[in-house]
């Protein structure tokens, strides 16, 4: 295809990989961000050998591995049993895979050096609100009145809350979900916790407490923890009102090592309250318009999904523009190369959910009886690594992407 010019809406992972992308394609880009200074929102994730392999064809991955923190392995218990009810190990594949939990800074911070590096235009403090379109061509409307364009194309990669995704064809909301999580960063404390895992404890389905070591923000920076808790956003008011001890009392009842955490939080200020929905377009693009990332996808965090697709989505767009003639057989490209993983993992998402976060008695039953025994029964290990790794539906052959080798 010849040179577009293409606007990126948000320097999220989505946003700032298409940038590069796009921009080594050849194309006019530029890169369109509401926040004054670009920062990335929250605290960690796992980056899952799909998004891995992303990052090492744009040439990342040995930045990204050198900050973030291997995953062998994802293991919960009942709080109050220590009964295991999930293990999760990416050896059950035999294919080398493993994942790494990086502080989301030390993700936004890799690809945002790489674009600044490439000299790829992003202005900043722009929060773009609506678009139009004519002449064969899109502009787009920010919140001061200001218009921005012409634009071949515009990426909507502007997170789950975008505006821009009413103008898909066939456009939906996210639906909220009734449990989010309260998350923050620690000072890394190895002691009772492996390095090479992600630890839960759950009680029912209503508690869920995560401590995922997730490296450094830099350098020289110390290892980091990701900390979480989970709670309806309905119930925090209740849970602050009570106090931040009392809060700290229920954690450590449930799970006494996590001192070394809980005394690193002084107030419910120093968490950060995450709220959950959930949406899948049926086609992530439009006239002039293709969605991207968690724009055109969101859910909960439960299978840590969310970052991956974004970067295949990216990719993939990509590819379809680098395989197409024209934008219009670019964005039926996009779409159908990520429709079948991208509604295969919403729908395992939706569906486990529940299990880890709900009022439901009999979903969490069911998982701390039924599923720890048939999860040892091969091949339902290899099944339960390959959807933690992503790659339960293959998402690499159709973006023309091959997966990174991993020994
Ligand atoms: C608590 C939590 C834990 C998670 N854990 C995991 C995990 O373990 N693994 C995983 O893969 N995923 C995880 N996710 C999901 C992951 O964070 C998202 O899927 C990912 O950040 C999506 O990237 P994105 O670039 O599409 O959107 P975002 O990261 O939301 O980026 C959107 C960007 O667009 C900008 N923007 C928004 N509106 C406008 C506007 N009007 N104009 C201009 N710019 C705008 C924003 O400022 C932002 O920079 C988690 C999410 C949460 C909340």
């Amino acid at each position: 295809m010849k040179k577009q010019q293409i606007a990126i809406v948000g320097a999220g992972p989505a946003g700032l990989a298409a940038a590069l992308y796009l921009h080594r394609a050849g194309h006019d880009v530029k890169l369109l961000e509401r926040f004054a200074a670009p920062s990335p929102l929250g605290s960690g994730l796992i980056l899952q050998p799909t998004g891995l392999t992303v990052l090492d064809d744009l040439g990342l991955f040995d930045r990204i591995a050198s900050l973030g923190n291997r995953i062998d392995r994802l293991y919960g218990a009942d709080a109050l049993s220590g009964r295991a009810v999930l293990d999760v190990r990416y050896a059950a594949l035999k294919s080398g895979r493993y994942g790494i939990a990086v502080h989301r800074a030390a993700l936004f911070d890799v690809l945002y050096q790489a674009v600044l590096q490439e000299r790829i235009d992003i202005t900043t403090n722009v929060d773009v609100i609506t678009m139009h379109t004519g002449n064969g061509r899109a502009w787009l409307m920010t919140n001061t009145g200001r218009s921005i364009g012409t634009f071949d194309l515009v990426i909507d990669a502007s997170g789950s809350r975008s505006r821009l995704k009413q103008f898909a064809i066939h456009p939906c909301e996210p639906e909220p979900l009734t449990y989010g999580a309260f998350w923050t960063s620690l000072k890394w404390c190895g002691e009772g916790f492996d390095t090479r895992s992600l630890l839960q404890r759950y009680r029912r389905a209503g508690v869920m407490i995560g401590v995922l070591p997730i490296g450094r923000t830099d350098a020289a920076g110390d290892p980091m923890a990701a900390f979480f808790w989970s709670t309806k956003p309905d119930e925090a008011e209740a849970l602050r009102a009570a106090g931040i001890e009392s809060w700290k009392d229920r954690v450590l009842s449930l799970w006494p090592e996590c001192s070394a955490y809980t005394g690193q939080i002084n107030g419910f200020d120093d968490m950060t309250l995450a709220r959950y929905g959930h949406h899948t377009l049926a086609m992530p693009a439009g006239r002039h318009l293709a969605v991207i990332g968690d724009a055109a996808h969101s859910t909960s965090p439960q299978l840590g999904q969310g970052a991956n697709m974004a970067l295949l989505d990216a990719r993939a767009l990509a590819h379809a523009l680098a395989t197409s003639t024209e934008i219009d057989a670019a964005l039926s490209a996009y779409a159908a190369s990520r429709r079948a993983h991208v509604r295969g993992f919403q729908a395992l998402s939706r569906a486990f959910t529940p299990f880890y976060q709900s009022d439901s008695t009999l979903l969490p039953f069911a998982r701390d009886w039924v599923v720890p025994t048939v999860a040892r029964i091969p091949p339902a290990p290899q099944l339960l690594a390959s959807m933690v790794s992503g790659t339960l539906i293959d998402p690499f052959r159709p973006i023309g992407l091959r997966e990174k080798a991993w020994i």
